[in-house]
């Protein structure tokens, strides 16, 4: 008898503290395919959300190398935040189709879909996948525009608020935050690249589209000669011509990108490889969004600078 009910007390005790410790980290499990959309989740999110990014840093973000853990992962998230327009086409699909979670299946309060609200660039006139083009949507990669990530801010606050009601007015006030202080950053850039506009660059891929646009920069062309397809003889020798008569002085790359190559016609040219990598936490560009842009831009304005 004395046994029973001191098993009984345990057994209730246990209970106890298993509901306050869940109270006490009641945090909402939040799953971002990249960094960057990681970042500004932590800034909503604050000590609400415990996230997760499932690409590091210095992986392509279309290409990344999806480990099993990744379906456990999602099998337990609450939300996940993609960035969509098709960036992550080669790898998500698969693993949400094994994750089995349907409080982030396609159109669920927990499916944030980063480029809804967006005005994607480059949307083709005709779908065609078939020509190997992995931009078929238009472009995805609008995170480096401080504007988009504006909106994308907006759209996780307003699931966070749908997910988690009672926290509604935290979300909405870090939102709130995130916007002052982005605004201010983005006075502080457009006045750091003001002295470079109309300056003629050239990328790796078509991922700067949306900075060359917000900052007044010109892009000559890519080394790819399509988003995807790697770079041929053929086209790098009309990269080179194209840069030499355009005088363009600076080749963008990031950290996934093959930076032989773009040293290659730099020599050829008279160019500069600038390291710009669009992921926080990429090695020397701290782990936050806006450590990021600060860090790429620099990075800009000192390459371009030197060039000048
Ligand atoms: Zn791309």
């Amino acid at each position: 008898m004395r046994f029973k009910n001191s098993y009984k007390a345990a057994a209730l005790a246990f209970v106890a503290t298993a509901a306050s410790g869940s109270q006490a980290v009641a945090q909402m499990r939040v799953v971002a395919t990249t960094p960057d959309l990681a970042s500004v989740a932590r800034e909503i999110g604050g000590d609400r959300v415990n996230v997760v990014a499932l690409a590091k840093p210095t992986e392509d973000p279309h290409f990344v190398d999806a480990k099993p853990s990744f379906i456990v992962t999602l099998n337990r998230a609450d939300a996940l935040i993609e960035g969509g327009a098709e960036l992550e086409l080669g790898w998500l699909p698969p693993l949400l189709e094994n994750a089995r979670n349907g409080k982030i299946g396609s159109g669920a309060p927990g499916r944030i879909v980063a480029s809804e609200g967006i005005r994607l660039l480059e949307v083709p006139t005709s779908f065609d996948r078939s020509k190997g083009d992995i931009h078929s949507l238009g472009n995805p990669h609008f995170m480096v525009d401080p504007v988009a990530a504006k909106v994308v801010a907006a759209n996780i606050a307003a699931h966070f608020a749908q997910l988690d009601p009672k926290n509604a007015a935290v979300y909405n006030g870090n939102l709130a935050k995130f916007n002052t202080r982005i605004d201010a950053k983005i006075a502080e850039w457009q006045r750091a690249l003001a002295p470079y506009r109309g300056a003629k660059i050239v990328t790796y891929h078509r991922d700067f589209v949306y900075l060359a646009q917000r900052f007044g920069l010109s892009i000559v062309d890519e080394l790819e000669p399509k988003p995807g397809i790697a770079p041929s003889p053929a086209h790098l020798a009309q990269v080179i011509g194209e840069m030499k008569s355009n005088n363009a002085k600076v080749i963008l790359v990031q950290p996934f990108q093959n930076r032989k190559t773009a040293e290659t016609v730099a020599r050829q040219t008279g160019a500069a490889v600038l390291d710009t990598p669009q992921q926080p936490g990429a090695g020397g560009n701290g782990t936050s969004y806006f450590d990021m842009l600060d860090n790429l831009v620099r990075n800009l304005a000192t390459g371009l600078g030197a060039k000048k």
